[in-house]
């Protein structure tokens, strides 16, 4: 009797033995076969088979072999098994990154083939002014119907009905009633691959005309190291938005494809890269295979066996895009490699941009970071020589960059309505006189971050997290940002009854609502986690923007990610501030690269920009170095800085929290794990805590945790996978062990 082992989608670490009926040959490893588990059947893993029989158990059979073909590459095997090792995580849940199907790991049957089809909601046929005149009166006692009916007048795209339900708030029952009133139609009509793939304003790349004596030497460079061969290479690609990075990603992916081989381009946030996206296919048409989170399970089946089959050699995606099925990626283009959307935030936690290393270094593949500016780590290993350094020094057609006004917010008393300041209102002012084009930034959504009580001081606060709870208007609402809680917003004070309650802080919206009240004529509009929820929001500001059609754009981190808009005069920067008072000690880093982000937005058409800097901090480093679009300075200064408290670069961290529902258990478990740790530290490994996290309360579980400093990676992976496999006896059942090596969060 054959035996297999195989790995589940589950956090345990350990392998799970079962029988194979005879006449069946042994799937090929990373096979997906289901199995018994429990009362449950899971689809798991092969890895491998043994002769060794557990004892004591009754070993139950594979149900199914659902890949007869065997689904990894031996390099994309080894890269799992790295994985695994290095971010201490179960095989079972590395390996379903590699397959385009199911997250739970539970069988679901039927699987469609081909496109799929699902019901997407339409405008009446008859939407002409008249009709809409009568359809606001007819709807004036069905608000949620009124907001659908708005909606799909806005959208004027078909969106799919589960999509619209989910991000208005209503259910499909609303649909059906304005169906009814024949106020909208619905259609089950094929489900958009890629929401990039019709409508969008394509770039022809060829119309930029030749690449620069600067684009052309990084990209000989990395065509050099591609007909290298079996020589892995990493190069930091270091240029300031706007100075052509996109176009040496373009042409090296050529460079690829003329060799026959296959490339990976990852972005941080593929809604967000509607422009990157059309450039590549305005260059490589239909062999680009775009993934996106919005595909269904079918969907992503396709899109994948496209990139199998060779028929998509380039695929552009997200993170989990390094997992698409090339067999082996001779290129890996990381865009933006200092963004923290590399980083995913459940098990396993792993960093795109350091397995992208690794997955080069495997397959002898080439990788680009590219960066305007660059996280510390990467730069600090150019500088080693680990990286190859290649740079973009200028702005393509010489255009300067913007200058940089700081505006003190505390000597400049005079201030326009919530937080514009004279100085800024006085640039939107000349700016909107000239026909020109601004964008309002602002860290922080909501129409203030939180309510507070005026007589005592009491604060909203979500029962889940201990974090405030943001007021959003519109349906007037407590959010919490974190786990999602909403609640009432409440007419009294909780502890003191008072009904003095004031709002603190501004957000989005109150910028947007100031602005409308000081310049009436202007078309202003919002785009933030709010504004955004259907998929093609964003692309559809993008392109109001594009077409004149916006004069002000107000938004939050999201407008400075990815747009290229010549009609861009001005940057206004709110509150440069925010992110500066976060407790992390990558706040700088955060901060700087926000600020340089957010001004490479002005004059990118043939005038420069201009950027005027709201802050309390004038004096501060990061603001000074931002405001001079200075790298150099920057990096300069936060080296020293981490050098000295010993953090990344200067050592590796691991964050090890525990986790659980009563508070007293969770804190005597964090301290029984440093006990264990402090016992046998190995020299050169420094132990942090036990402390309570910043987010002391996450989604109904208390948190404590502790910080592993290293002077070299191989003295965590010793007390690391210690620590995994005495989960039970440290913590206790009832408690929860995280382990997220190469943090970018300590919250
Ligand atoms: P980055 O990716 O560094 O922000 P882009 O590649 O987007 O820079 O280039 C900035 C702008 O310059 C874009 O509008 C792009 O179309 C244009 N551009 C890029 N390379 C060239 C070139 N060689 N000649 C003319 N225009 C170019
Ligand atoms: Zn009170
Ligand atoms: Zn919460």
């Amino acid at each position: 009797m054959a035996l297999i082992k195989v790995a589940l989608p589950l956090p345990l670490p350990q392998l799970f033995t079962y029988r194979l009926d005879d006449d069946r040959p042994a799937p090929a490893r990373g096979s997906r076969v289901v199995v018994g588990f429990g009362r449950r059947r899971l689809v798991g893993f092969a890895v491998e088979t043994t002769e060794v029989e557990p004892q004591g158990v009754r070993l139950k059979r594979v149900q199914r072999v659902l890949d007869e073909e065997p689904v990894l590459s031996d390099s994309e095997w080894r890269l799992a098994e790295w994985m695994a090792r290095y971010y201490v995580a179960p095989l079972g849940l590395v390996l379903r990154l590699f397959h385009p199907a199911g997250s739970t790991g539970e069988v679901e049957e039927g699987e469609p083939a081909g496109v799929p089809r699902r019901l997407h909601v339409l405008p009446a046929a008859d939407a002409g002014a008249e009709a809409r005149a009568a359809a606001e009166a007819a709807l004036a006692r069905a608000p949620q119907q009124l907001r659908v009916w708005r909606a799909t007048l806005e959208l004027d795209v078909p969106i799919e009905q589960a999509e619209l339900c989910e991000a208005l708030e209503v259910s499909p029952g609303v649909v059906r009633s304005l169906v009814a009133r024949g106020l909208a139609r619905v259609a089950e009509l094929e489900v958009a691959l890629d929401p990039y793939a019709g409508g969008e304003a394509l770039t022809d790349v060829g119309a930029e005309g030749d690449p620069t004596p600067e684009q052309r030497t990084a990209t000989e460079a990395i065509g050099e190291a591609l007909a290298g061969g079996e020589v892995a290479r990493t190069f930091l690609l270091q240029g300031i938005t706007g100075s052509g990075k996109t176009r040496v990603y373009v042409e090296s992916v050529a460079a690829v494809l003329g060799r026959g081989g296959r490339a990976i381009v990852l972005v941080p946030e593929i809604g967000l890269a509607a422009p990157t996206v059309a450039r590549f296919r305005a260059r490589f048409g239909n062999r680009v295979a775009v993934l996106h989170s919005g595909l269904s399970r079918g969907e992503r089946v396709s899109a994948w066996s496209r990139v199998r089959s060779g028929e998509a050699p380039v695929v552009i995606g997200a993170r989990s895009a390094l997992f698409a099925p090339v067999g082996r990626a001779d290129l890996i283009v990381v865009d933006e490699e200092h963004e923290t959307a590399y980083k995913q935030d459940e098990t396993p936690r792993y960093l795109a941009r350091d397995v992208a290393v690794f997955r080069a270094a495997l397959e002898g593949g080439v990788v680009v970071l590219g960066s305007a500016t660059p996280a510390l780590e990467t730069r600090a290993n150019a500088d080693a020589g680990k990286y190859g350094r290649l740079s973009l020094p200028a702005r393509i057609g010489g255009r300067p960059l913007p200058g940089v006004e700081i505006v003190d917010l505390a000597r400049e008393g005079a201030v326009v309505g919530p937080g514009l300041s004279d100085v800024l209102v006085a640039a939107l002012e000349e700016t909107l006189t000239a026909g020109d084009q601004a964008l309002l930034f602002l860290n922080r959504r909501g129409f203030s971050s939180f309510i507070q009580c005026t007589d005592c001081g009491w604060v909203g606060m979500c029962p889940n997290c201990r974090i405030s709870l943001t007021l959003h208007r519109g349906t007037p609402r407590l959010v919490c940002h974190y786990c999602d809680h909403r609640e009432a917003v409440p007419d009294a004070c909780a502890e003191c009854r008072s009904r003095r309650l004031d709002t603190r802080g501004i957000g989005t919206q109150q910028v947007e609502s100031a602005v409308a009240a000081r310049f009436p004529a202007a078309r202003i509009a919002r785009m933030d986690l709010d504004t955004t929820g259907p998929k093609w929001s964003h692309a559809r500001l993008y392109r109001a923007m594009q077409a004149r059609e916006l004069d002000v754009l107000v938004g939050t981190q999201m407008i400075a990610k990815g747009f290229d808009l010549p009609g861009v005069a001005l940057v206004g920067v709110v509150s440069a501030d925010t992110a500066l008072h976060f407790p992390d000690f990558r706040s700088s880093e955060r901060t700087f690269q926000l600020l340089v982000q957010v001004a490479g937005r002005a004059g990118r058409g043939d005038r420069s920009g201009r950027v005027v800097l709201q802050t309390y901090l004038p004096e501060h480093f990061v603001i000074t170095a931002a405001a001079s679009h200075d790298y150099e300075a920057f990096y300069r200064r936060e080296r020293q800085d981490r050098e000295a408290l010993r953090y990344p670069p200067s050592t590796r961290l691991a964050n090890v929290v525990v986790s659980g529902p009563d508070e007293s258990s969770v804190e005597a478990a964090a301290a029984r794990m440093a006990d264990h740790l402090r016992a046998r530290l190995a020299a050169g490994l420094t132990l942090v805590g036990p402390a309570i996290c910043p987010l002391e309360r996450l989604r109904g579980r208390w948190r404590h945790h502790v910080l592993l400093k290293a002077e070299a990676p191989q003295l965590l992976d010793r007390a690391l996978w210690d620590l995994a496999r005495r989960e039970d006896e440290l913590v206790g059942a009832a408690n929860r062990l995280e382990i997220d090596r190469d943090p970018l969060g300590l919250l």
